[in-house]
Parts: C-alpha cells; sequence; structure tokens
C-alpha cells in the first residue's frame, strides 16, 4: 500500500479525467400533483430494494440504512431506543425504478414507497410483452399519503417520438447505476443529524463520536455561512 496512487502518465491521466458530478435533480424522477412525464421501460425488472431510514420530521431526510454494507448504522440504533418523536426513523423497504426519459434523453430513477411500487410493479407486468415498442406517460397524483403514480400507454408516438424512444434501444440497467443514485451518509454524518434534529445522542454514542460529530456540524456551518473562517453567528 502506498499513499501515491498514480505516477506520471497515470497520474496524468486521472488529472485529466472530468470529475463526474452527479446531478441529482436531473437523475431523480420528482413529480408534483398532476405533473408527467414521457418514459419507456427497458425490461419489466428495473427495479431494485432498499433500507431507507426518513424523518422528515426531524429534518432527516431519505437516506440508505448503512447496515447491508456492512457498517454500524447510528440510525438504526437511534430507532431502536423508541425514543419519543422518532419512532418513524426506523429502517423501511423502498425500491429505486429506472426509466429512460423520452423527452430528458437520460435513464433516471424514481424512488417509490413500498405501495408506490406495488402499484408501478403491476402496471409494469401487465405490459411486460410489449414493453420494446410501448412508452408511457408516468404520472403523479395527489398529495402525502394519498400520492399515487401510474403508467399509462400512450397509444400512438410521432416520427420524432420513435426517435427518441429507439436511442434507448439495446440499453440495459447495470446495478451500479442504482447504487450511484443512494447517497450513504457514514456513521459520523448519522450522529451530526441526530444531533441536530436533538435526539439525546449522549446517551447512546460515546464521547468520542459526538466529538467527531460536533466538528461535522461545524463545518457543514461554516460552508453555509460563506466559507473558512467565518464563524456563525
Ligand atoms: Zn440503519
Amino acid at each position: 500500500m502506498s499513499i501515491i496512487t498514480a505516477k506520471g502518465k497515470q497520474a496524468k491521466e486521472s488529472l485529466n479525467k472530468k470529475v463526474e458530478k452527479i446531478d441529482f435533480k436531473k437523475l431523480y424522477i420528482r413529480l408534483k400533483d398532476g405533473e408527467s412525464c414521457r418514459v419507456r421501460l427497458l425490461s419489466a425488472e428495473d427495479y431494485c430494494e432498499y433500507f431507507a431510514h426518513a424523518s422528515y420530521a426531524n429534518g432527516i431526510y431519505t437516506q440508505p440504512c448503512i447496515k447491508p454494507v456492512g457498517e454500524k448504522c447510528a440510525l438504526c440504533e437511534a430507532s431502536d431506543t423508541k425514543t419519543k418523536g422518532f419512532d418513524g426513523l426506523y429502517a423501511k423497504k423502498r425500491y429505486l425504478f429506472a426509466f429512460p426519459d423520452l423527452d430528458m434523453g437520460a435513464i433516471r430513477l424514481f424512488d417509490a414507497t413500498k405501495g408506490q411500487a406495488q402499484q408501478l410493479i403491476a402496471s409494469i407486468e401487465q405490459y411486460c410483452d410489449d414493453l420494446d415498442g410501448l412508452a408511457f406517460i408516468f404520472k403523479r397524483t395527489g398529495n402525502k399519503v394519498d400520492t399515487n403514480y401510474s403508467l399509462s400507454p400512450i397509444i400512438r408516438l410521432n416520427d420524432a417520438d420513435k426517435e427518441k424512444f429507439a436511442k434507448f434501444n439495446g440499453m440495459t440497467i447495470e446495478p451500479e447505476f442504482y447504487e450511484s443514485g443512494l447517497q450513504p451518509r457514514n456513521r459520523t454524518h448519522q450522529i451530526a443529524q441526530l444531533i441536530q434534529a436533538r435526539f439525546p445522542a449522549s446517551q447512546l454514542f460515546t464521547a468520542e463520536e459526538i466529538k467527531e460529530s460536533q466538528a461535522q456540524i461545524d463545518e457543514w456551518e461554516t460552508t453555509k455561512n460563506g466559507g473558512v473562517g467565518v464563524k456563525p453567528i
């Protein structure tokens, strides 16, 4: 093992390689009530399951549980304490669907709850024999607990749309694609989020962990307040 990761030509290649920053706004399909987009499906099985934690009331947004990758998940531990106000934090199954977006010309992800996924999978299975030639309107209706997502086939595509559709012919979705869309937080970040949410962190985590997480919060505050050296008021 060496801390030098590349030498000479290799280092130059690495230097010139563009850092691919993922634009999550483009990657994820997020629709408001009544909005829709046009998609197609590359197979009847382009979705995956993962475990996620979220507690919107506490400012903890959907993020993968890190237990499946062998890490100690602070959000699982916090949830296990059954602390009042944090009862919704337990890991729940969520589903990522990969849809080629015809108008954007890119494969995008849609993050669904279990109920939404069941409905979508039922639609996909209904049309599974015709996916090679069928485009769909992917539409959201409703809000909060009454939010539904539907896939309805588009009866006819014009020539320009057929071209947009054909652009994805022969493509397949690799597991890495789903991975790239998930943003797991490490344990320090997780504990920092819990501290910010006023979870009684000192009862559960070590002093060292709290210290590291506090330093992380200070760093976030510094960035938020305009950069290094600017102390939050
Ligand atoms: Zn977890």
